[in-house]
């Protein structure tokens, strides 16, 4: 666990065949009301947990889960999470909570064929990932949590429901899998995912003063080149007509 700065931490995902996303822990401890962004794949929780645990936050202070998108190297470890931390919220934008409510779990696993392995390699439950959530945060919706504010931009393209959390005062952004260091972006071949409306939320977030980048895997970058996702963008742009 690093700390990003007071009130930001992170985890590092673990890579193992499949990638596992990092997750951030954001809200001041003192406040006792803490959010985890993202969990990760599944068997990915226990080191997560025993690496909250190591920072010295109890677990009962982490009052929410907020989902950037519900693929399955984000959400995977969700029922393990649950386990350590009965009482979690669980937050996912509406376009993704829809479909988690009945069952569908094509967002989860993006495609058929990955759903079949997942299965077998991870000895996923068939419904694990059919539950109805506690919150859908919106677009524009401002969260005042844990002594921080933070700003919820939807962004699609990567998936329906992907979302972003920006915090002005620090210039964090929390984009999930929608742009990475390196010039990179999430991929756009899955399901409910779609190449123009990636575009557009690349230039949506290139409109923010972003400081520190803390995606959903790879590195995360501290002082970020005030151009960076509009170059990005720019250069993504032939790929995302
Ligand atoms: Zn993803
Ligand atoms: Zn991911």
């Amino acid at each position: 666990m690093a700390k990003v700065q007071e009130g930001v931490y992170f985890i590092q995902g673990q890579d193992e065949f499949i990638p596992d996303s990092h997750v951030y822990i954001i809200g001041e401890p003192s406040s006792k009301d803490l959010s985890m962004v993202d969990v990760g794949l599944a068997g990915k929780g226990a080191y997560k947990v025993r690496a909250i645990e190591k920072l010295g936050i109890a677990l009962s202070s982490i009052k929410r889960i907020i989902m950037t998108h519900t693929h399955f190297d984000h959400i995977g470890c969700l029922p393990e999470i649950k386990r350590e931390i009965p009482d979690v919220e669980i937050w996912v934008h509406k376009k993704e909570a829809e479909l988690l409510a009945k069952g569908d779990d094509r967002a989860v696993y993006g495609m058929n064929e990955f759903k079949n392995m997942c299965e077998m390699q991870y000895g996923v439950e068939k419904d694990a990932f059919t539950l109805t959530v506690d919150h859908t945060p919106e677009d524009g919706e401002i969260l005042e949590i844990g002594n921080m504010v933070w700003e919820v931009l939807h962004i699609p393209g990567h998936s329906m429901g992907g979302i972003a959390l920006y915090n002005p005062v620090s210039k964090i952004l929390i984009p999930g899998d929608v742009v990475y260091a390196d010039y990179a972006i999430g991929r756009f071949d899955l399901f409910g995912a779609n190449a123009r409306e990636l575009k557009e939320s690349l230039l949506r977030l290139a409109e923010l003063d972003v400081d520190i980048l803390l995606p959903g895997h790879n590195q995360i970058v501290k002082g970020l080149p005030a151009t960076y996702i509009k170059e990005t963008a720019k250069m993504w742009a032939p790929y995302l007509a």
